[in-house]
């Protein structure tokens, strides 16, 4: 088996070409190669040695996923649709906006929470996606979107749940992170989670520590249950209190994500008591309103109530936006990344979470 120098840390990468009898500081040359120049063959890593591009070729490898689908949206939201080394199936999504640009990437094949109006919680969990297999989303939309060396911000809002591959999700962050690769500050990094408490715990603990979005869709622990299954593990209750303990800056808040659903959590009153359970949070609000889909048995609230919704909280002083659906001809939209045809059989780690 060849060495996927593509999943190593850089720490990692200096062992390895040290264990070949080669300085360390050829490590950093080769992950600039694979991360600020996106290149996967030894022989164009021109500053190498020939002796040891050739003893790279005999042991190692730098992988990258294969697109097998790629879809351009009219809004210029593009979708790839990724194979991984065993054959399963991820997505990623580029989202160009004037002035940012944004890559929102997976974090596992599938998701084993089950929330009810995500398309992706009806595949079930079929595996965690490895450090390398998180990364390379990033050098993959990088490279085909020409950001090599522009700027852009990450959004750990695709397929899966980070917080559940945490040790994973945390390895590719700083991948990320190095200076001798894309040098991402965690501050242009987003990560979204459904409100796993005790790794929200861990989370405030990290060094690199991303922006803190959490998938909240409800303003009382009853309807929370009903539609956001782990809610029966975590309360909203619990959630809302690892949120006051989490560490936010002077200038950064934690963003809650709140999925609008006719008739379920879309009413003043739903809006009135939103305000109050943020009380004492530095708290912003980004209402998602339902990417429709078949199977997904809700429905989109009209224009009209989502607005009123959001006046509710703004008049009240809350930071409130509405997201813009992106890529919904090509169902790149939140909620709406399935691969087609994958398996959609409950595995042992949906099950437990379905127990929660
Ligand atoms: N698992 C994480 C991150 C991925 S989902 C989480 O749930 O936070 C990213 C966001 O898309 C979440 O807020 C999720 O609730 C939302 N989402 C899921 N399905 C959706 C749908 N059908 N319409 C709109 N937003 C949806
Ligand atoms: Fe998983 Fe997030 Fe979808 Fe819920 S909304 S099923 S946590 S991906």
């Amino acid at each position: 088996m060849k060495t996927d120098l593509a999943a190593l840390e850089l720490g990692e990468l200096e062992e390895f070409v040290q264990s070949l009898g080669h300085k360390k500081f050829v490590a950093k040359q080769i992950y600039q190669w694979i991360w600020k120049r996106g290149v996967t063959s030894f022989a164009d890593m021109t500053n190498l040695s020939r002796e040891l591009r050739a003893a790279l070729g005999a042991m190692a490898v730098v992988t990258l996923p294969e697109v097998v689908q790629h879809d351009v949206s009219e809004d210029g939201t593009e979708k790839f649709v990724l194979r991984l080394a065993d054959g399963r199936r991820i997505e990623s999504v580029f989202i160009p906006d004037t002035p940012k640009q944004t890559f929102c990437v997976s974090t596992q094949v599938g998701c084993a929470m089950g929330c009810a109006f995500c398309l992706t919680g009806k595949m079930g969990l079929i595996r965690h996606l490895t450090a390398g297999e998180i990364a390379a989303q990033v050098r993959l939309l990088a490279k085909s979107t020409g950001h090599l060396d522009k700027p852009f911000n990450i959004v750990l809002m695709g397929m899966g749940e980070p917080l559940q591959n945490y040790d994973a999700t945390m390895k590719a962050l700083r991948m990320l992170n190095e200076k001798d690769g894309f040098d991402i500050h965690p501050k242009r990094v987003t990560l979204s989670t459904v409100g796993l408490v005790p790794m929200m715990d861990k989370l405030a603990q990290e060094e690199l520590m991303p922006n803190l979005a959490v998938s909240l869709h409800a303003s009382t622990e009853e309807t929370r249950r009903a539609i956001v299954p782990p809610t029966r593990k975590y309360s909203m209750q619990a959630v809302l209190d690892a949120c006051k303990r989490f560490p936010v800056s002077k200038r950064r808040r934690i963003m809650f994500e709140y999925v609008m659903l006719a008739g379920v959590n879309d009413s003043d009153a739903d809006a009135r008591k939103l305000v109050k359970v943020l009380d004492g949070i530095k708290a912003k609000v980004n209402l998602l309103p339902l990417n429709a889909a078949p199977g997904i048995p809700f429905e989109r609230p009209s224009d009209e109530r989502i607005n009123r919704f959001g006046k509710i909280l703004a008049d009240k002083g809350l930071m409130v936006s509405v997201r813009k659906s992106r890529g919904g001809d090509i169902q790149a939209a939140c909620g709406q990344l399935i691969v087609e045809g994958q398996s959609v059989k409950q595995s042992p780690a949906q099950r437990l979470a379905r127990q929660l």
